[in-house]
C-alpha cells in the first residue's frame, strides 16, 4: 500500500470514527463491583450503540486467574488488571516486559508457557512468534469490531492489532533554547547533523519494539544497503541506548541528551501529564508506526479466560480506556473517540509489518553485533 494509500485509510478511519463517536459518548464505563465468578459473558459496549461485540463466551468459565504478560506501559497494564478484574472477578496476574524480552521468554517458555495472553507492544514481535509456533489462533467475534480487519488481523487468526502508534521525535525546549540557531529535528537526515551528535537517545531494538520499529522504519524508507550505513551514522549520535522503549522521551525531558526517538504517544505523556519541557516533531519524510498486538499463547494454562480478556480488549469500552491510564495510542475498533487524532495526521510510510516480523531476529542480530551490542542498556 502507497503513503497516500496509508493517509487516505488513516483520514477514512478517523471520518468513521468522528461519525460513530458524534453518535456515542466515549466516556468509559465505571468498574463495576466484582461479580460472581466465574458465569461470565462479555458485555456489550457501553461507548457506542454500534458496532456489535456481542460475545458468545462459553457458558461457564472455570478459570480463576489469567497470567497477562503485558507491554505498555505500567500504569495502563495495571488499569488494565484492575478494569479486567472488577467486570469479571478473574484474577489477573501481569508482568510488564518490553518487546524483545517478552518474545524472548514466549520463546524460553515454549514447552511450559507461565502467561496466557501477550498483550500490546509492536505486532513485529507477534509475527516472529507466529512464525515459530508460539501462538493460538482463536476467532473472537468481536473481530467485527475492528476498522481494518485486513491489516489489523493475522490472516490466520493468530495475533491482532489492539492500538496504533506512530514514531516521533522529543526534542528538550532547553536544550534548544540554550542552542540558539538549532531547530527540532524533522527529519531522519537532521539526527546525522554535527549539533547532535551525542545528544541522541533511543532503547535498543533486541529489547524494545519502539526501538525495531524505528530500525525496520530506517530500512524501508532507505533500502536495506543504504539504511544499515545510515544505522551505522545513527549509532554514531547516540548518547545511550536504553532497554525501555518509552524511557529515552524521559531521560531527554530530564535533560540527559537533546533528542529521543520514542513513540508520539509517549511522548504526549511526558508532556501533558509530567510536564517535561519536549516538543514533538515527526520526520518529514515519513515515519514508521505499530499496530500494538494481542495473542494467546499456544499451550495456555487458563485458555478461558484468555480467550474473555482477548474478547474484552476489542471492545470500544475496554478501548476507550487508554487515555485514562494516560496511553494515548490510537484504537484498533470503531466506536472509539480518538484523544490525539493529530498523532496519525502525519506522513505515514507504507510500513511492513510481515516482512519487519520475519526479519526481526536477523535484524536485530545484526544490529547487536555490527552496530552497537545489548551490553549496559540504560534502565
Ligand atoms: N509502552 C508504550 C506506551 C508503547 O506504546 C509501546 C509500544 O507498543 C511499548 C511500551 C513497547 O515498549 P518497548 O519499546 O519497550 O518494547
Amino acid at each position: 500500500m502507497s503513503t497516500k494509500r496509508i493517509r487516505s485509510l488513516m483520514i477514512h478511519i478517523l471520518m468513521a470514527v468522528a461519525i460513530l463517536t458524534a453518535c456515542a459518548p466515549a466516556a468509559t464505563e465505571a468498574p463495576v463491583e466484582a461479580t460472581e465468578p466465574p458465569q461470565v459473558a462479555t458485555e456489550a459496549p457501553a461507548t457506542t450503540e454500534e458496532p456489535v461485540a456481542a460475545t458468545e463466551a462459553p457458558a461457564e468459565i472455570t478459570d480463576t486467574e489469567l497470567n497477562v504478560l503485558c507491554t505498555p506501559q505500567e500504569q495502563w497494564c495495571q488499569g488494565m488488571k484492575q478494569e479486567f478484574e472488577a467486570k469479571y472477578g478473574i484474577t489477573v496476574n501481569y508482568v510488564r516486559m518490553s518487546s524483545g524480552e517478552a518474545l524472548a521468554r514466549v520463546q524460553a517458555e515454549k514447552d511450559n508457557p507461565q502467561f496466557d495472553i501477550w498483550w500490546g507492544g509492536p505486532i513485529d514481535s507477534f509475527v516472529a512468534a507466529k512464525g515459530e509456533g508460539l501462538l493460538e489462533a482463536y476467532d473472537s467475534p468481536n473481530y467485527a469490531n475492528l476498522t481494518d480487519p485486513v491489516k489489523m488481523k493475522d490472516v490466520d487468526n493468530q495475533w491482532v492489532g489492539v492500538y496504533v502508534g506512530t514514531l516521533g521525535f522529543a526534542t528538550n525546549t532547553d536544550w534548544l533554547a540554550a542552542n540558539p540557531g538549532v531547530d527540532a529535528p524533522t527529519s531522519w537526515d537532521d539526527l546525522l547533523k554535527p549539533e547532535f551528535t551525542g545528544q541522541v537517545m533511543v532503547a535498543h531494538p533486541s529489547s524494545s519494539g519502539t526501538s525495531y520499529t524505528a530500525l525496520a522504519t530506517v530500512l524501508q524508507i532507505r533500502g536495506e544497503e543504504a539504511g544499515w550505513e545510515y544505522l551505522q551514522q545513527y549509532d554514531a549520535q547516540m548518547a545511550q541506548y536504553t532497554k525501555s522503549g518509552a524511557a529515552p522521551a524521559k531521560f531527554v525531558g530530564q535533560g540527559e541528551a537533546a533528542v529521543a526517538i520514542v513513540f508520539s504517544h509517549d511522548i504526549v505523556n511526558e508532556i501533558e501529564n509530567n510536564k517535561l519541557p519536549l516538543v514533538l516533531t515527526f520526520p518529514e519524510e515519513g515515519t514508521g508506526y505499530e499496530i500494538g498486538g494481542m495473542a494467546i499463547l499456544k499451550g495456555a494454562k487458563h485458555p478461558q479466560a484468555a480467550r474473555l480478556w482477548f474478547d474484552w480488549a476489542l471492545t470500544p469500552e475496554a478501548q476507550a480506556l487508554g487515555p485514562v491510564y494516560a496511553a494515548y495510542q490510537a484504537p484498533t475498533v470503531t466506536g472509539v473517540e480518538l484523544s490525539h487524532p493529530e498523532l496519525l495526521e502525519v506522513n505515514l510510510i507504507d510500513y511492513d509489518f510481515i516482512w519487519a516480523g520475519e526479519h526481526k531476529t536477523e535484524f536485530v542480530d545484526k544490529f547487536t553485533n555490527e552496530i552497537a551490542g545489548a551490553d549496559n542498556l540504560k534502565e
